[in-house]
């Protein structure tokens, strides 16, 4: 069991930047670059393996012809997504169905849970998360009437930061915001506000008010995450959530640190620093921005160096 190293993708977007080739490296396509896919099997971009037997493999080809590295699952599709996303403008602010509706409305796309480790920010930026309408008839009149302001929550962020967000969320990030989400695969958005702004030819964005109505939790549920830290041998594991779409953690190594992965298959992003993955004899170096998969029985393992990573499973 070799690990699976990954060439992610890149998605334009009108509200990205370029922190994606100034903080990671990445040989982005232009100053609009707003995604990294960087771990993903989804049809819209999937991930290329770029080593041993399978290089050359898209994650989903692999997650279909190999399914022993994955513990040959039940699920039809690969059921997670890891992107960084580089915010240098305001995003539209929007909100996402569970897997119940998306299978009916959405062609048999996943539901998107999604959560967001907050690699960097601006001093004093907020998110949009979660609304203050009591009743569904509280929603739609605020949302008709474009009271924004009052109806649209918002919190404090700062680097380090960890958001759980369940499907049925409205949340939006905000300009100057670099963010680590682990999702769901899927692509569905219901966007609910774009701050009425046009694009180059004068146009509006659709809006999906209706969908994203029916699909909005009433009333807002609160996810905060309390954060659990464990000390290990030159390792810290911080668990930010373990639910049942997903597990994320951070793992913090300053020397050399033994783990060990039986049963399921990690997905590992290199979010800082850099160092080595050393496994079976083989010694692969990693720099901020890698990011790989160990597949199912791939036993123990060790990291060096003075890094960070963010380590999820679904
Ligand atoms: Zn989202």
């Amino acid at each position: 069991m070799q690990p699976l190293f990954l060439k992610p993708v890149f998605k334009e977007r009108i509200w990205g930047g370029n922190s994606l080739a100034t903080e990671f490296g990445y040989d982005i396509p232009t100053d609009y670059t707003g995604e990294c896919w960087a771990i993903s099997a989804h049809p819209n971009g999937p991930s290329i393996i770029e080593n041993g037997p399978f290089a050359g493999m898209t994650l989903d080809e692999l997650w279909t012809k190999q399914p022993e590295l994955f513990g040959k699952p039940n699920e039809e599709v690969f059921p997670l997504l890891t992107k960084i996303l580089d915010a240098n403008a305001d995003l539209s602010v929007q909100v996402h169905p569970d897997d119940e509706y998306a299978k009916i409305h959405e062609n048999g796309e996943l539901g998107k849970t999604e959560c967001w480790y907050i690699l960097d920010c601006k001093e004093g930026v907020d998110m949009i998360l979660g609304h203050n309408a009591k009743t569904k008839d509280e929603l739609i009149q605020q949302t008709n009437e474009g009271k924004w302001n009052g109806l649209l929550r918002r919190v404090k962020i700062k680097p380090g930061d960890f958001f759980y967000v369940p499907s049925g969320t409205i949340h939006a990030l905000c300009a100057g915001t670099l963010v680590l989400e682990t999702q769901q695969s899927s692509d569905t958005t219901y966007r609910v506000y774009d701050y009425d702004r046009k694009d180059s030819e004068g146009n509006l964005r659709d809006l999906h008010l209706e969908k994203a109505i029916d699909v909005t939790t009433i009333s807002h549920q609160e996810t905060g995450v309390t954060p659990i830290v464990e000390e290990r041998e030159n390792a810290t594991v911080t668990t930010f959530v373990e639910s049942d779409f997903f597990s994320v953690y951070k793992w913090t190594i300053n020397g050399k640190a033994t783990f060990s992965s039986a049963d399921r298959y990690l997905l590992v992003s290199v979010i800082l620093g850099d160092g080595a993955l050393v496994h079976a004899g083989e010694r692969y170096p990693l720099k901020k921005g890698t990011h790989f998969i160990l597949p199912v029985g791939t036993g123990e393992f060790e990291l060096e160096g003075n890094a960070e990573f963010i380590v999820s499973h679904n």
